[in-house]
């Protein structure tokens, strides 16, 4: 007989997908939730803070668990609107992302060092292998995405993530001569 996949938390209060425990889903304030996708989409509004506590534990802030169903709901409507105003603020650029910290490797011999620029993606995607922009101090620098780190309390992790709007991520790049600092924004377009 076929195994039945289990629905454990039932539907997305938002667009009524079944919530499958393998895709992950997140909670709202009334104690119903939303599936990955909606949170996907609004994710950009409402960014997710990562924090560390003293032992490097992550403690993580979602504002969309504060939100009703209807405050998501408004929120899910919006989002496209919301996201235009972003583009107009950052030069329609298609992605921003904001550099709040960095940290540098060793490339190794004869290789420029490779950078981790950790901070959040303000808007739009950034994915490996992506052509960006870097904007430092009033001057432009070619770049290409090596990779996208998920962050822990040291800085740039290990594993792979997804740099999507509202999402604290490092994305990783190397380069002669690079200079890149905490204020920067880097680009895509
Ligand atoms: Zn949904």
């Amino acid at each position: 007989m076929a195994k039945i996949k289990s629905i454990e938390k039932g539907f997305c209060s938002l667009c009524g997908r079944a919530l499958l425990p393998n895709e992950g889903y997140g909670r709202l304030r009334d104690g119903g939730h939303i599936c990955s996708l909606c949170t996907g989409k609004i994710r950009v509004m409402y960014p997710l803070s990562l924090t560390w506590d003293k032992k490097g534990n992550e403690v993580r802030h979602d504002p969309i668990e504060e939100l009703s169903p209807e405050e998501a709901g408004k929120a899910l409507e919006n989002v496209i609107a919301y996201t235009e105003e972003l583009r107009a603020k950052y030069d329609h650029h298609n992605a921003a992302f904001a550099v709040e910290s960095v940290t540098t490797e060793k490339g190794g011999f004869l290789k420029p060092p490779i950078i981790y620029a950790c901070g959040r993606v303000i808007y739009g995607c950034f994915d490996p292998e992506d052509k960006a922009r870097l904007l430092h101090k009033g001057s432009a620098s070619d770049i290409t995405l090596t990779g996208i780190k998920r962050l822990e309390f040291y800085g740039a992790g290990v594993s792979d993530c997804q740099g999507t709007g509202g999402n604290s991520c490092a994305l990783v790049f190397s380069g002669k001569n690079l200079a890149c600092e905490a204020g920067d924004l880097i680009v895509r377009d």
